[in-house]
């Protein structure tokens, strides 16, 4: 089954206005031509419309890298897939492990969150993944099988099909450590087993799974080369246009192949 590789920047609570135009400027013009990536930016919320208006017809979408599930409301701080949408983004990151860590979220939130961002008509990207001392402790599999089981908890097969999962390995984020493309490939091949037996093979055979952990251009065409990795999820090494843009491109390359 043929699934579109899809790679995103998360650029987290980086970049001013100013800043985030400058680099998607830059990066619309490195990246220009490339067809067989889907690229997506998530910058933070207060650069979202600026850069989906630089990014219009560019082909390379944005994304928010959180929403709450409220359409409106008294919900302080909150921002709901209807305004992200506004905002001209097409996509929204959840349960990023950051997001898990430091403010509280549970399966329950990214269940709740997933299915408000594709009721608001957004593609969300599910992020799973095991600590280090998860991974140590033998609990990989345990723990990522009920992170998927609880994101996607009564969910339709027509649901499942909307969205893209990312596996972020919480010991690869942000320390250098990529992950081994066999670790990785396990994981992901893990990861659309257990999507399979949720809602059967074909809504798992075009599941688009981004591997996301330290992915920098030097690396992401071997991950990319696993049979069930199908982009990156890219933090510290999407904040600057040449490397991200050097990161799709290689992406594309190791596609074609
Ligand atoms: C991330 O935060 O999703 C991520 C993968 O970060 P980094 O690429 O910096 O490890």
């Amino acid at each position: 089954m043929s699934r579109k590789p899809i790679v995103a920047g998360n650029w987290k609570l980086n970049k001013t206005i100013k800043e985030a135009i400058d680099l998607v400027t830059q990066l619309k013009r490195l990246i220009s031509g490339t067809q067989n990536v889907e690229v997506v930016v998530c910058p933070p919320y207060t650069a979202l419309g600026e850069v989906s208006e630089v990014l219009m017809e560019s082909g390379i979408h944005t994304g928010a890298q959180d929403l709450f599930w409220e359409e409106k409301g008294a919900f302080t701080g909150e921002v709901s897939a209807t305004l992200i949408k506004e905002a001209g983004a097409r996509f929204v990151i959840v349960g990023h492990s950051e997001r898990r860590q430091f403010f509280q979220e549970t399966d329950e939130t990214v269940n709740k969150k997933t299915r408000a961002a594709l009721a608001g008509g957004l593609t969300p990207i599910v992020c799973v993944g095991e600590t280090l001392s998860q991974r140590e402790g033998g609990k990989t599999f345990a723990v990522v099988g009920a992170q998927v089981k609880g994101a996607f908890a009564g969910f339709s097969a027509d649901q499942m099909g909307r969205l893209v999962v990312a596996y972020e390995p919480v010991w690869a984020i942000g320390t250098g450590k990529v992950a081994t493309p066999a670790q990785a490939q396990e994981a992901h091949g893990f990861i659309r087993k257990e999507v399979g037996k949720m809602f059967g093979d074909e809504v798992s055979g075009s599941l688009r799974i981004q591997y996301g952990g330290s992915v920098k251009p030097e690396n992401i065409a071997e991950l990319m080369r696993e049979p069930d990795i199908d982009g990156a999820l890219v933090g510290g090494a999407s904040l600057e246009a040449a490397g991200f843009a050097d990161i799709v491109k290689n992406a594309g390359i190791a596609a074609l192949k």
